[in-house]
């Protein structure tokens, strides 16, 4: 579904991705791991079309490179970006229904995965907590209808609970077959949803596999786990 190869990309002048290769086939699970500025939300940015980048970018058999971003994302691509970027003046429903498009995942569906959002569809975005903007942001992104779900760093910051309740979240996503990009840091809770894990050193792939084969002196290795 998604098919990364050389992946190019850089803040002005100074490069920061290399050449990144990765995939994620029809209903699997990637991890996108790597120590701190190592380049995983810059590849997370390149592939969403959010900065300018070079190599091969094809998503649902079309080159994204050849699209404009706003037309990438209409293809099945939703993002829950790092630091959550919800609209904080606008209510969870109107969050919600601003991006909305066909399918299963309407606000009913938002809630019954965040039963918290259900009883705050009212509220204005920035009057959530921290943990109920990223279950807002995961929501916004699902009400998409996307293909792909890419997440960047999506328990970050928050309670031990309200992480629990992301990953479990997360988990039922991954069982009803969705497709899912995912960076984050903690390697106990990706074992539990990925297929596979891409880890990043100086913005280069520098391992592929099942998450399974990441063994204990890899992971410390690379990701400092
Ligand atoms: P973290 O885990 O800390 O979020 P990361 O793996 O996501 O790290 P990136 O944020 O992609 O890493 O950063 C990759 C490289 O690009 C780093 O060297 C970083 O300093 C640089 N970089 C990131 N954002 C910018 C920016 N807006 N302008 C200039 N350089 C940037």
């Amino acid at each position: 579904m998604l098919a990364v190869e050389g992946l190019t990309a850089a803040y002005g002048p100074v490069p920061a991705l290399f050449g990144v290769t990765l995939a994620v086939a029809e209903g699997e699970a990637v991890a996108l791991m790597g120590r701190n500025g190592m380049g995983k939300t810059t590849t997370i940015r390149a592939i969403c079309r959010m900065m300018p980048s070079r190599g091969r970018l094809a998503f649902a058999g079309r080159d994204l490179h050849r699209l404009p971003s706003h037309r990438a994302a209409r293809l099945g691509l939703g993002l829950v970006p790092e630091g959550r970027r919800c609209f904080g003046g606008l209510t969870v429903a109107e969050n919600l229904r601003c991006v909305a498009r066909p399918g299963p995942w309407d606000a009913d569906a938002v809630a019954d995965l965040f039963p918290r959002l259900g009883e705050r569809m009212g509220q204005r975005a920035g009057t959530l907590s921290g943990g109920e903007q990223q279950m807002l942001a995961i929501g916004r992104a699902l009400a998409t209808n996307p293909r792909l779900l890419v997440l960047d760093e999506a328990t970050e910051g928050l309670a031990p609970l309200v992480r629990a309740e992301i990953w479990d979240a997360v988990a039922r996503l991954r069982g009803e077959g969705l497709a899912i990009l995912l960076v984050d840091k903690s390697l106990k809770e990706l074992s539990r949803v990925a297929d596979r894990a891409v880890v990043l050193e100086r913005g280069r792939d520098v391992w592929t596999g099942a998450m399974a084969d990441l063994d204990g002196d890899t992971a410390a290795r690379l990701i400092g786990v």
